[in-house]
């Protein structure tokens, strides 16, 4: 695999409006969007904003999403790395990237990092890690990251955002207090959520005939944001290949057909694996 560009700054054009669903998530986040456009309103009562967020949620329940749309917010620049790009590294590489990224966002304060995937270096050191020949590589990169989040004051302007699948996997040191200490959760959306979200992917298509989100939401239980993004983008193919005028009901209840159909095979061979 590639480790060229794993280093990406990225100028997100994502905002809240862009996400649905996740009212609460949202809120807490709003702090730091606050934070990040006018530090001095915190800074001059003493208070000091979380150093590490973390976002905690099953796959695509948007955490990437959120994390896009706090620096959208405040317009800073979003520094963005994936832990599972770390596994299959040299010794001190990792660290050094690790090392790298600090240095560049300490250049460009305010700013956001985000590290996706935070359990791929994170995971709790003696649980079957040994195993893993990736092992000594792992725990580098995790200490140079404990170090980097060590080595910058609260205020400093830099904000560490991770996702993760599974809090319970990280090592405990992550979560110490001035490292991950504040957790944001995020669930699959229920049915109003997921009324909300398909709203959000209807925008951009062109529809014929009214199209009920609250029908569409109710064929969608246990779907995630991610499926829906999915079904729409769907849906919106079926109609080009038909070469229809709009996207109609019927192609979303093929898309939906496809989509569940899908899953369906992916849990298969989850569970053949087992
Ligand atoms: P993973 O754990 O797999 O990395 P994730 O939680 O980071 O997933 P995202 O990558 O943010 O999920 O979601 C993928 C896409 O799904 C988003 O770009 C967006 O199009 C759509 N999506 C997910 N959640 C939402 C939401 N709450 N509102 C609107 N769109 C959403």
């Amino acid at each position: 695999k590639s480790n060229a560009v794993m280093v990406e700054k990225e100028e997100s054009r994502v905002t809240f409006e862009d996400v649905a669903g996740l009212e609460e998530a949202e809120m807490e986040v709003k702090e730091i969007v606050d934070f990040l456009k006018n530090p001095k309103l915190f800074t001059r009562l003493g208070a000091k904003i979380p150093k590490g967020i973390l976002l905690v949620g099953p796959p695509g329940t948007g955490k990437t999403l959120l994390a896009k749309a706090v620096a959208g917010e405040a317009r800073v620049p979003f520094f963005i790395i994936s832990g599972s790009e770390f596994v299959e590294m040299f010794v001190g590489v990792g660290a050094a990237r690790v090392r790298d990224l600090f240095n560049k966002a300490k250049e460009k304060v305010p700013c956001i990092i985000f590290i996706d995937e935070l359990d791929a270096i994170g995971r709790s050191r003696g649980k079957g890690a040994y195993l893993s020949g990736a092992n000594d590589e792992r725990e580098s990169t995790l200490n140079q990251l404990l170090t980097e989040m060590d080595g910058f004051g609260s205020n400093s302007g830099v904000i560490v955002l991770a996702a993760t699948n599974r809090a319970d996997m990280l090592d405990p040191a992550l979560l110490r207090p001035g490292r991950f200490d504040r957790h944001i959760y995020l669930e699959l959306p229920n049915l109003r959520e997921r009324e909300a979200i398909f709203k959000v992917h209807l925008r951009p298509l062109v529809l014929t005939g009214s199209i009920d989100v609250n029908f569409l939401a109710s064929q969608t239980p246990g779907f995630s944001g991610a499926d829906i993004a999915n079904i729409c983008n769907e849906a919106a193919l079926i109609a080009a290949r038909k070469k229809e005028d709009g996207v109609g009901k019927i192609d979303f209840l093929d898309a939906i057909d496809r989509i569940v159909a899908g899953l369906e095979k992916k849990s298969k061979i989850i569970s053949a694996e087992e």
